[in-house]
């Protein structure tokens, strides 16, 4: 496994495109956890080549305490990309990325108007522009992301499409620890007491998934976000009902579109996003 932290070397790393051997890529920002690993595995066994990133990009973080706390761990980040088998780790500084500022600026229409992209302004503008720089780096045939951030992966299809990128997206199942709780580099910043309360939160989604055929979606909504702030633990910052393709809310439940729940909880000072496919 190859480490470098500078574009010039890990080029010179990738197969040559007259190979014809498959590039996988797996973006990051390290602290890395099972929910990475799966989607590294599955890289590893549909490519011939694997590149991981480790990047916390600062475009994509609208609070710079949240940037400041974000954990980074790069030593037992490599000891489990180690185990894997990828083949390559690009783990670039702030400049390597950005020798100037970027001032792109994406537009994703409705997609980003709604939920992360409302809560969080600017941030999926940060993603594209670091996916789309580390995509033309690396010219990867397929990108590996996980349905934990249902709408980053809607994001990175949509610009896809819009810059006609020749990479297929790969979309990965969200991995949770045994208690329910998603997996994500920001539970390492939870006490104990609050992980443990924070697992109340994919519970709570497990079972509105049951009730979806008893209650009405506003209903539901309504039911989630009470059930999850009657614990002192936590507190909602939105629980939306929306299709899965569009992001857009839904009020009624048809049954040809498929729905997702997706929430964004305070733990304490944490804030974790979950979601759940109806
Ligand atoms: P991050 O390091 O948080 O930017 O995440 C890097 C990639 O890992 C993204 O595509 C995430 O959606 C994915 N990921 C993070 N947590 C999980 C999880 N629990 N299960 C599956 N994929 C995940």
């Amino acid at each position: 496994m190859l480490i470098t932290a500078t574009i010039s070397e890990l080029k010179s790393h990738l197969p040559m495109p007259s190979s014809g051997k498959q590039i996988g890529f797996v973006p990051t920002m390290g602290a890395l956890h099972r929910g990475h690993i799966s989607l590294v595995e599955q890289a590893v066994n549909e490519n011939d080549t694997v590149v991981v990133s480790v990047f916390v990009n600062p475009t994509q973080f609208n609070d710079p305490k949240d940037l400041e706390r974000y954990p980074r761990n790069l030593e037992a980040d490599l000891r489990l990309l180690e185990e894997t088998g990828c083949h390559l780790v690009f783990v670039p500084a702030v400049n390597e990325v950005y020798p100037e500022p970027d001032t792109r600026k994406f537009n994703f229409g409705d997609l980003e108007t709604v939920m992360e992209g409302k809560h969080r302004p600017g941030h999926f503008n940060g993603v594209a522009q670091v996916v789309s720089k580390l995509f033309d780096i690396v010219q990867p045939h397929r990108a590996y992301f996980g349905l934990k951030d249902f709408q980053q992966l809607a994001i990175i299809k949509n610009m896809v499409a819009q810059l006609q990128l020749p990479v297929e997206i790969v979309s990965c199942p969200i991995i949770r620890e045994e208690s329910g709780l998603a997996m994500s580099s920001r539970n390492e910043l939870l006490t104990a007491d609050e992980r443990k309360n924070a697992a109340l939160i994919s519970q709570t989604l497990f079972e509105a998934k049951k009730l979806i055929t008893e209650k009405s979606v506003p209903t539901l909504a309504e039911w989630i976000t009470e059930t999850i702030n009657k614990n002192p633990f936590l507190c909602v910052e939105y629980v939306e009902i929306v299709d899965s393709s569009t992001l857009q809310p839904v009020e009624n439940r048809n049954s040809n579109e498929e729905i997702v729940c997706c929430v964004a909880v305070f733990c304490g000072k944490i804030r974790l996003i979950d979601n759940i496919v109806f």
